[in-house]
Parts: structure tokens; sequence; C-alpha cells
């Protein structure tokens, strides 16, 4: 096949529901990708933060299939070694007392919720389920996730949505103070808004908010789908800030490239679920288990993140002699860059033109390379989008 004939394809049997790049990959190796035109392509995007450790990594590859091998699915209701294994360690590095697995972002966001409510409802009895986000906010897809998100253009066509979200400004305690009440159980954030433009949260602004937290019983809980996995130069974002939440979740770089979310809790929610009070058919997937156990016992060494954080910089710095940079915001390797001329959609249809996937958010470039790219990539990279971005 070649790229029309995919394309095609594509346009008869698959709902529409992206705007694609003009690009049919099949295969990979660490930063680099290649089409099925045979052209090659430098890897800034890791599929949107998910291949942590690049394409087709030799110790992620033999986990997966080791695993493949051995047993690839069993349901909940056995034990499962392997998803206990990967749980220990996740709660070990994260500081935080248990774990549930569960195949998404957005899922993990949905067992946040339900947690907390739960919590609340244990706890203070009905009428103390409501969830404060931030607006420009992004938490998911499923329609409880989408009334999450703090944006109004993700509450169109689906409705009715849940209604127990209320928003709140980002950085502005004051607008958050207006919107605690006796009702809320939750206040619910990114700590760098990813999908929003890569928009972080003033530490200030986070402090507080912990402070509100503490206070009212109300409990913390960080979306780290896209900080976690050691993005942003920690194993977590919320080490940046120095913050213990009640419930973190987490999700694409967690599998290096298989589908798995997990949702981490306090010690003081570990008993809120009991059996049958949520579950699913495929988290804590052993296959998916053995990739994220991989990942995760190769990305949380200081000396691993010590690079992150190096290559990230390396990255940010180069980029700031760039023509058509008006602004840079960069954690490790999670990058934002505001465009002088305001066309990034632009900017990264003709890298990928030009043999570079790069990401947008918003109106800003987003490069989200994976975690284990070299410089010799990173140079590659950066060549190309310079001269796109000096065209
Ligand atoms: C991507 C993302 C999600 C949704 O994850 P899915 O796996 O697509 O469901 C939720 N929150 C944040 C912060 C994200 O970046």
């Amino acid at each position: 096949m070649n790229f029309e004939e995919v394309k095609a394809d594509e346009n008869e049997y698959l709902m529409h529901t992206y705007g694609r790049f003009n690009a049919a990959l099949v295969r990979g190796k660490g930063a680099k990708a290649v089409d099925v035109n045979g052209k090659e392509y430098i890897d800034f995007t890791s599929g949107i933060g998910v291949n942590s450790l690049g394409f087709c990594d030799d110790g992620w590859v033999k986990a997966v299939t080791e695993q493949a091998e051995t047993i690839q699915h069993m349901s909940n209701l056995y034990y499962s070694p392997v998803q206990i294994k990967a749980a220990k360690k996740l709660c070990q590095l994260s500081g935080t007392d248990k774990a549930l697995f569960c195949n998404s972002g957005a899922e993990a966001n949905e067992c946040a919720i339900k947690l907390a409510r739960k919590y609340s409802f244990d706890k203070y009895g009905k009428g103390r389920n409501k969830i404060i986000t931030l607006i420009n906010s992004f938490h998911g897809r499923t329609v409880t996730t989408l009334s999450a998100t703090g944006q109004e253009v993700f509450h169109n066509y689906f409705f009715p949505f849940d209604e127990g979200f209320e928003y709140a400004e980002a950085n502005n305690i004051d607008d958050v103070k207006a919107h605690v009440s006796d009702e809320i159980c939750g206040i619910f954030i990114e700590l760098i808004q990813g999908e929003g433009g890569v928009m972080p949260l003033k530490p200030e602004f986070v402090k507080e908010i912990c402070g509100i937290c503490a206070e009212k019983d109300i409990l913390l809980m960080v979306d780290e789908v896209q900080t976690g996995i050691s993005r942003t130069g920690s194993f977590l974002c919320c080490e940046n800030y120095g913050i213990k939440p009640d419930i973190i979740t987490l999700a694409k770089g967690l599998g290096g490239g298989i589908p798995i979310g997990a949702c981490l809790c306090s010690e003081k929610l570990s008993e809120v679920f009991t059996p049958g009070t949520h579950g699913t058919t495929f988290g804590g997937n052993p296959i998916a288990c053995a990739a994220a156990y991989e990942v995760l016992s190769r990305v949380a060494s200081e000396e691993f993140l010590s690079e992150v954080r190096k290559k990230g910089e390396y990255i940010a710095e180069k980029l700031s002699t760039f023509p058509n940079v008006r602004e840079i915001r960069n954690a490790g390797m999670m990058i934002g860059i505001v465009t002088e001329k305001d066309n990034a959609k632009e900017v990264a249809a003709k890298c990928v033109e030009n043999g570079l996937l790069i990401l947008t958010a918003k109106n800003l470039l987003r490069l989200l390379p994976p975690l284990t790219i070299t410089y010799e990539e990173i140079d590659k990279g950066l060549e190309i989008l310079k001269s796109v971005m000096g065209e």
C-alpha cells in the first residue's frame, strides 16, 4: 500500500474524529519513525507523551513479548503477580499507598472522581459531591471527564452532562475560594495544563489550594496523565511543587506504548473502594503491567531524571535562538513554543512534510520527545524545526 491508498481506506472505514497529518507510520526505533513510503521522521511527540522509551526499545520489547508468551490476560478475579509487582513499584516511586489500574487517562480520572465522591459519601453522607476543576483544563473524553474539563468548547452536543463540577480560574486563589462550599469534596488540577497550552500553575497558588484542602478535608486530586512518568524531569510533577496529593492519576507515558492508566491514592483513601464498587475487565492486564514495570524500572533513577532535565534545557536553549519564537514554556521534556506569527498548526504540518513529527496544543507548538531521545536525534529534529520556523 502507498500513502494515497491508506488515506482513501481511512476515509472510507474510520469515523472522522481526527484532522490527521499526512504521514502513515509503519515502524520505528528510538526517536525515528518510518512511513509507508519509506520516508524517515524524527519524533518529537512520543505519540503524545506515550512512548516514554521511544519506539520499540529493546528492554521494553523483551518485557512485553516475554509476558505475551507467558500469560496475556486473566480476569481481576484472580491474583496477578505482575500486576501486583507494577503496583508496588508505582506506590514506592510515587509515595502513595495504593494503586488501581485501568486503560486510559480518562478512565483513571473517572476512577479518581468516583473515589473522591465515595470518600465524601462514606464520611459526610449525601450532597457533598462536587469537584472544583480549573478553567482551561483537560481531563478526558468520557461524558464525565468532559464535564470535568474546564473548557466550554467541550461542553457541546453530548447533553446531558454531569453537573458535579465547578470551574475556577487557574492561578486565581480568590476564584477557587469563591467556589469552595459544603458541597465540595475535591479540587482536581493539572499542575501544568498540557492540552491547554503547556500552562504551569504557580507554586504559590498550588500551595494555597493545599491549605484549603487540608483545612476542609477536601481531597487534592492531581491529573498527572501527561506530566507524570518523568516527563517534567521528576518522576511526578508533584515533586516539583513539593506536594503530596490524596489522589494522583497517570496514563500516557506509564506503559511506554501499551494502554494503561492508574489511579493512586494516599492512605486515608485506601479502603474507600470495596469489592463491587469499581472494576474493569482489562485494567491491570498482564502485558500492560509488564510494560509499565519495565518503564518504571528505567525512568525514575536520579541519573535518568537528570538526563531528562539536561536534554529539556538543551532543547529550550537552542529553541530560544530560533526565528519566529516568542516564548518557550518548558519543564523537563514537556515544551511549549509560542510563535511570533501565531502559525503553530502550519509549522507543525510543514515539519511533518520535512521529516519531523511535532505536536500543537491550542495555538502553541508542543514537544514531548521520547525521554530516551539522543542528542543526535534532538539536533536533527531541531535543524528541521529551525528551517521551517525561518520560512
Ligand atoms: C491525555 C490526557 C487525558 C486523557 O487521557 P486518555 O488516555 O486520552 O483518555 C486526561 N488528562 C490529561 C491531563 C491528559 O493530558
